[in-house]
């Protein structure tokens, strides 16, 4: 605690919560790592494959159409001022047709709600839920989900031995279960208000298939829990998966579907995503997307004119052959890292449907062991997996988004020092 400047206070005005929250401790510690490392050793060449950050520009397409918007918006006749907080029409149909209609599911332009990003959408979306209920998350995982529940109350009190909270329930994904999640108790406390699923996932590269998500369905109907489907990774998926938790029969009486244009299309740095509630979905004779209306109109102003411009460009038919191919680079970068890694002898997971390869570290070594080894005999960096979780100890996670240059000489490396 730092020594207050102020005479007067008051007890509790803070809200503790954040005072509970561990350091984050994960990106940087790895990047001072990385720094004394290249202090030490200035002539080494650092290859980094742990970027979480995709790395193509944006499609030819896209930024045409951007240049278009900015032009609009600099003509008296075309301006654009506070747009609808939900998003515009254009790119609210554009989704509903290209993202539901294509693969065989009905969801109204109404149920769509545009905005400048799933992390905030996944961590702002607690705040409809009563601080009683119990939070599943799997382990490893998107670090959002459980900080952001801790930051509200949700999570009880953090564990610094165990690396887990009190009141979270934590379900184990490991090359035991295929990195499936089990499904939770169905009785007591144990049955949770709101479970956090991401397929493909983001850090194991694992995905899901019809059946099983199909049984997560059925779970939350029967128990009145509400899925919040992180779907980030959709366009990534090659093998035949759901792409949405809506292809799932009854799905939308229980789920709420997170999608971004980051990874899909490379806007990271442009910022845009939609949320997806159907009317459907009802709890206590409330409806959740009238809840959420709700909430946008009153706290959010709706993603920039320009951007949902961009978004709208990557359904078109140039849009989508170009942010295909960008994809494609991605996946050949996964491809090389897992049949290289496969080759050498590393057990690899991931890299089929996602853009990340989740690698059993050898001889049981630590996640942090492996991060040491790996940048003192060849120079590379990855993710320990024990940063994203307990269960994540002794994995490492590798993405794709980095160079075809890079990772093929990365791969190299590996299999000549390794
Ligand atoms: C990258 C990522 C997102 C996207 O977040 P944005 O805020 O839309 O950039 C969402 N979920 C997961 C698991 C991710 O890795």
């Amino acid at each position: 605690m730092t020594e207050s400047n102020n005479d007067k206070e008051q007890a509790g005005i803070l809200n503790d919560n954040y005072g509970k929250m561990p350091g984050s401790y994960l990106f940087s510690e790895i990047a001072r790592r990385v720094k004394d490392y290249s202090q030490a050793n200035p002539e080494s060449k650092i290859i980094r494959l742990g970027i979480g950050d995709v790395t193509r520009p944006i499609c030819p397409t896209i930024i045409e159409a951007m240049h278009k918007a900015v032009d609009e918006m600099g003509n008296e006749k075309t301006f654009h001022g506070y747009g609808p907080e939900q998003g515009y029409d254009f790119l609210r149909n554009a989704i509903t047709k290209f993202d539901y209609e294509g693969r065989g599911v009905k969801i109204e332009a109404d149920e769509i709600f545009v905005s400048d990003g799933s992390k905030c959408d996944c961590a702002n979306i607690t705040e409809l839920f009563s601080n009683d209920i119990k939070v599943a998350v799997c382990d490893p995982v998107y670090p959002v989900y459980v900080d952001t529940n801790a930051m509200m109350g949700r999570a009880g009190d953090y564990d610094s031995k165990t690396g887990r909270w009190s009141n979270l329930l934590y379900m184990p994904c490991t090359a035991g279960n295929n990195f499936l999640p089990e499904l939770p108790s169905a009785t007591g406390d144990e049955v949770p208000g709101i479970i956090y699923l991401c397929f493909p996932n983001n850090p194991t590269g694992g995905a899901i298939g019809y059946e099983d998500l199909a049984k997560w369905v059925d779970y939350a109907n029967e128990n009145g829990s509400i899925i919040l489907y992180d779907s980030a990774y959709e366009a990534y998926i090659t093998e035949d998966l759901p792409h949405s938790i809506y292809e799932i029969p009854n799905a939308k009486k229980c789920a709420i579907e997170f999608r971004s244009f980051s990874k899909t299309a490379g806007f990271t740095g442009v910022r845009c995503a939609y949320t997806v509630i159907p009317k459907e979905l009802i709890r206590n004779g409330a409806s959740i997307n009238f809840m959420w209306n709700r909430r946008q109109t009153t706290k959010f102003n709706g993603a920039p004119y320009v951007t949902q411009r961009a978004a709208e460009a990557v359904y078109s038919e140039q849009g989508q052959k170009e942010i295909k191919e960008n994809i494609a680079y991605y996946m050949e970068n996964a491809r090389i890292i897992r049949e290289g890694l496969t080759e050498i002898g590393y057990e690899v997971f991931g890299g089929v449907n996602a853009p990340y390869i989740w690698l059993k570290t050898p001889n049981n070594m630590s996640s942090w062991d492996f991060f040491s080894y790996l940048l003192e005999k060849v120079q590379i960096v990855g993710t320990p997996g024990s940063g994203f979780g307990p269960c994540g100890e002794g994995y490492f996670r590798l993405t794709a988004f980095g160079s075809a240059e890079n990772t093929k000489a990365a791969i190299e490396r590996m299999r000549d020092k390794l």
